[in-house]
């Protein structure tokens, strides 16, 4: 691998690839893929204009759907003899426009890669193609009595590439770790065609940590081509608490209390009226809608460390003034009442024509102070906002509700969401918790980060990607951008927050 990075800054602005000549890159494509791998005409390339961030979209010049490892390396080899943007794309389910293709480059597609390639019941490991779905890992593994932990919402569709890329969460994160924690071994390829492989079989590898710098790369390093996950067994028995409280500030202040208990539930989450309102009328979770508030808190493990647990949870409930507290009797209902919660999402597409799912995240004990904010944001935006989010992990996903056809509807609401943004960052949190930053955040990394620390991201790039070439223009900004981008938050009176905590 190519490591000239000194002497390299891409940060001082946007690349220009207006020299990419399509013809030329089709023709060199089609000699290295089989029949039916490569698309290019304006129909077939709109069904991947964008990603679950609809509000943007482009076209790519060229999609291609490789089935091999060697493809891929010959598609990047093009792309790198050729100068020409390379965008990895899993299942397009991310929220932050990670997977958004270039205007003038190659959308390379790992839908094809969708083999579980080895399940090991004894290492308790799989060992995956990159396009498998999150769900499809769990569902191999349940005949050994064994599942992947992370369990994003969207893991019915989302692939495990798309999640190492995003390092996505989920419910049950919070007991047992987001994907890097899952994560043994990443085999990928960088841009000029060098097969890379990162960690290993065993629980620890020699050698810098760069597993951890592949996961949540968000396609910027490597695309990958295999993975090994672990597997975790199935707990003898899982039940779910629903708490009702009628102060949302009181249901924030009973996360932190929990957890300050010494407690790690399976998973705890937090949903406010709107959002149960509206969950309520789609898949009736019977949620208590008279509550301003309420959690979820599951308890896994053998039936006697359940029962301790969720005995332990009632008190801290009772204490911090719950109104209300259940138990799940059974499976069908704790699926029930995370049915709710799973539904959240489409329920905000069910009474809105368009939602902005927003993804900062905070320490626990000011979940509270944000949910007072947002509310104000509310009245000063003229747009309503459901919170739904991992508060055991502080993770935010306020939804803020908007009709794109309506006159700056949509530029209200992206301004609304900088501003959830911001003030995570103000409150001693950060502006992403598992969506990544893709192109939706990227203004609001320059008020994370200084610009000394742009620049060392920068580096890191060129490390493994010295033309710039994979995913350009997302997650990173250039310093022109955040020169830009400070420049307008002056003259919108927003630089009043305190000094930034740093991590
Ligand atoms: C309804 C809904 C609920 C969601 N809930 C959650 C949740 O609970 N938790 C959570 O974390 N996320 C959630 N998400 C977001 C999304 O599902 C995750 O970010 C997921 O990890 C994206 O996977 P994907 O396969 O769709 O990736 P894509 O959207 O295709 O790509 C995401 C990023 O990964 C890169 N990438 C993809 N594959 C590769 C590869 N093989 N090599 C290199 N780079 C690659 C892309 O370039 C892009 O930058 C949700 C999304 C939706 C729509």
């Amino acid at each position: 691998m190519n490591t000239h990075a000194e002497g390299l800054d891409f940060g001082e602005a946007e690349r220009d690839f207006s020299a990419v000549d399509k013809v030329r890159v089709v023709e060199a494509l089609s000699r290295v893929l089989p029949a039916g791998t490569l698309m290019y005409e304006t129909e077939d390339l709109r069904p991947y204009e964008c990603d679950g961030l609809a509000a943007y979209r482009a076209l790519p010049l060229v999609v291609v759907l490789p089935t091999t490892e060697t493809q891929v390396v010959a598609v990047l080899h093009i792309c790198f003899e050729l100068g020409v943007p390379v965008v990895a794309r899993g299942a397009g389910t991310g929220l932050s426009g990670g997977a958004l293709p270039h205007t003038r480059g190659v959308l390379l597609s790992l839908a094809r890669f969708n083999r579980i390639l080895k399940l090991d019941p004894v290492a308790r490991t799989a060992v995956v193609q990159p396009g498998v779905r999150n769900l499809a890992i769990s569902e191999a593994a349940a005949s050994h009595g064994l599942y992947y932990a992370p369990d994003p919402s969207s893991q019915i569709a989302c692939s495990i590439g798309g999640n190492v890329s995003e390092n996505a969460g989920g419910v049950h994160c919070l007991k047992y770790g987001l994907t890097v924690h899952n994560l043994l071994r990443v085999r990928g390829a960088t841009i000029d065609g060098e097969i890379v492989e990162i960690g290993s079989g065993a629980l620890d590898a020699p050698g810098y940590d760069l597993l951890a710098l592949v996961t949540g790369a968000e396609g910027m390093l490597l695309v990958i081509t295999e993975v090994t996950v672990g597997l975790v067994p199935r707990p003898q028995l899982a039940q779910c608490v629903l708490a009702a409280f009628d102060d949302v500030v009181r249901a924030g202040d009973a996360v932190a209390r929990i957890i300050a208990a010494g407690i790690i539930p399976a998973g705890l989450e937090m949903m406010d009226q709107p959002a149960t309102a509206a969950v309520e009328e789609f898949v009736r979770a019977g949620y208590p809608l008279e509550a301003r508030a309420i959690l979820l808190c599951e308890s896994d493990g053998t039936p006697e460390e359940v029962a301790e647990e969720i005995a332990r949870v009632w008190a801290v409930l009772e204490a911090s003034g719950a109104t209300e507290i259940r138990v799940s009797r059974d499976e069908a209902e704790r699926l029930r009442f995370w049915a709710g919660r799973k539904a959240a999402f489409p329920a905000a597409g069910r009474i809105s024509p368009d939602y902005y799912c927003m993804d900062g995240t905070i320490p626990r004990r000011r979940i509270g102070e944000m949910l007072s904010a947002i509310e104000q944001m509310e009245a000063r935006y003229g747009l309503r906002c459901m919170n739904v989010f991992h508060a055991g992990d502080g993770n935010l996903h306020p939804l803020i509700l908007f009709d794109a056809n309506q006159p700056g509807e949509l530029e209200r609401a992206e301004a609304f969401g900088a501003e959830i943004l911001e003030l995570s960052v103000a409150l001693g949190g950060t502006i992403t918790g598992e969506h990544g930053v893709g192109l939706e955040k990227i203004n609001q990394m320059c008020v994370q980060f200084t610009t000394d620390e742009v620049r060392q991201f920068f580096r890191v790039k060129a490390a493994f990607d010295p033309p710039g070439l994979l995913n350009p223009g997302k997650a990173i900004p250039t310093l022109n951008r955040c020169a830009e981008y400070g420049r307008m938050r002056v003259s919108r009176g927003q630089v009043s927050y305190p000094e930034l905590p740093r991590f």
